[in-house]
């Protein structure tokens, strides 16, 4: 059982300054998200697109936004379940909810901040009939680890960044790669596509193009893909290519999931909150904040993420430290002490006098 104070579901940059902000009060803070890293829309999304609307940054590509993040917070030491998507939500006796996850992981704490966005992101499943008995075993929608491709032979479908960037990032780790794209096209950075064409010309892509996988052949696990290409409109061809691993890169689609059987006010797909006081939803003690929520006015922007992150987290010291009182202190004048013993403060004023 992990334990924490906050348990933020959502590990997108809502959810990230709540551990800063929860930090500054002393409250701990541990992350779930679906995604096998942080940063959310942004870095799962549009990680190399420039934001111009984060104050105090003219600029700022969305991967370095949420590296930035994470750096803000490392200092308040958080906890992450990573890859894992929160199934389940149980009220207990003593007021604090059990959260477990789809693989099992479970969670313990008194406030539970909802910061899961657009939901969690599911893989689009290309239409093969047989590819669900294969799911776990050699097929991957989702690349957690790239070691374990390594020296077997691969094959990826898809023709957008994810699907360029993987084929060349394992054409140096598994012993053959073969991309399969119903185009001849591809939708993606130039500089992708280049380095996909210099890799092919190298032998060390196979490009079939226009073509797709229609069936998937194995006992127990990948064996090879059935393929049809379609080289000209009136012949297609259809043949095996022996593999270890299909990887269909077609993207990913955001759905509320699981939150939205957790008994909480629901408003076209988004949790309705009170945005009068904190952002807390219709069960006491879990909040929704970010892209996530609904209320007169929202706007889906990551700067009204961290100032709902900022409220909520104080209504949350309420909770887990009840009659404490906690006065608002500026970080200038009082510091930021980390939880891991780090120390940040202004220079102190000196009584000097001047000759
Ligand atoms: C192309 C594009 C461009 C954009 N440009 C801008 C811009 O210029 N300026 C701006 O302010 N905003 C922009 N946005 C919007 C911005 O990205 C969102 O407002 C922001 O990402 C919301 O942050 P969040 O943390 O609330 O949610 P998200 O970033 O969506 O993160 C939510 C996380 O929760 C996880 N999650 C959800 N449900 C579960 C579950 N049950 N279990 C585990 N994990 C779960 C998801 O996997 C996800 O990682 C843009 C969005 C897109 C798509």
């Amino acid at each position: 059982m992990i334990t924490t104070d906050i348990l933020i579901i959502g590990a997108g940059p809502t959810g990230l300054f709540t551990v800063f902000e929860a930090g500054l009060l002393k409250l701990k803070c541990h992350l779930i998200d679906a995604l096998p890293q942080a940063g959310g829309q942004c870095s799962e999304i549009y990680p190399k697109k420039p934001i111009y609307d984060i104050p105090a940054y003219p600029e700022i590509l969305a991967g370095d936004l949420t590296d930035k993040l994470l750096e803000q917070c490392k200092q308040f030491e958080p906890g992450f379940t990573l890859g894992e998507r929160a199934e389940t939500i149980e009220k207990q006796e003593d007021g604090t909810f059990i959260v477990t996850t789809n693989k099992g992981t479970k969670h313990q704490a008194p406030v539970v901040a909802i910061a899961g966005g657009l939901g969690s992101f599911e893989p689009r499943k290309p239409l093969i009939s047989n590819i669900t008995s294969f799911e776990d075993k050699g097929v991957e929608y989702i690349i957690k680890d790239p070691e374990i491709y390594r020296d077997k032979k691969v094959v990826i479908a898809g023709g957008g960044d994810s699907a360029l960037d993987w084929s060349i990032f394992l054409s140096d780790v598994a012993s053959e790669v073969t991309l399969i794209h119903r185009r001849n096209e591809f939708r993606g950075h130039l500089d992708s596509v280049e380095k996909v064409q210099e890799l092919k010309n190298k032998g060390k892509i196979k490009l079939v193009t226009p073509a797709e996988v229609i069936n998937i052949v194995g006992h127990h696990k990948v064996e090879a893909v059935v393929v049809k290409e379609s080289k000209d409109k009136h012949i297609d061809k259809e043949y095996e290519i022996e593999c270890d691993h299909f990887i269909p890169l077609f993207g990913l689609s955001p759905k509320l999931g699981p939150i939205a059987n957790w008994g909480l006010e629901i408003e076209k797909n988004a949790i309705v909150v009170n945005n009068a006081l904190d952002y807390q939803t219709n069960i006491p003690g879990i909040y929704a904040i970010g892209d996530v929520n609904t209320y007169p006015g929202k706007l889906k922007l990551i700067l009204c993420g961290f100032h709902e992150a900022t409220l909520m987290c104080q209504s949350a010291y309420q909770i887990i430290n009840p009659g404490k009182r906690y006065v608002l202190k500026y970080t200038t004048v009082a510091g930021v002490d980390g939880f891991d013993g780090t120390r940040k403060e202004a220079p102190k004023a000196v009584i000097k006098a001047i000759d």
